[in-house]
């Protein structure tokens, strides 16, 4: 298991960490609204987590850190 963390300060809400996560467990969350008016992405299983990376990488505001 790995710890996914966002920052929703610089999350935008595009969905790319979404979209790439092999383990399907990255995703916007409809209810909350950031400062900035995005909804912001989360992990919704930290166990499932592989620590492959992929949201991290795509990540184009670097929101995601990934602990081991
Ligand atoms: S590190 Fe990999 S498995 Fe974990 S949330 Fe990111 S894309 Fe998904
Ligand atoms: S890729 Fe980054 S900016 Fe886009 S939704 Fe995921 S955490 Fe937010």
């Amino acid at each position: 298991m790995a710890q996914v963390t966002v920052d929703i300060t610089f999350c935008k809400g595009c969905g790319l960490c979404v979209d790439f996560c092999p383990q399907g467990i990255m995703q916007l969350e409809t209810d909350v609204i950031t400062q900035k008016g995005y909804h912001p992405a989360h992990c919704v299983d930290q166990e499932k987590c592989t620590a492959c990376l992929n949201c991290a990488t795509m990540c184009p505001d670097v929101a995601i850190t990934i602990e081991r």
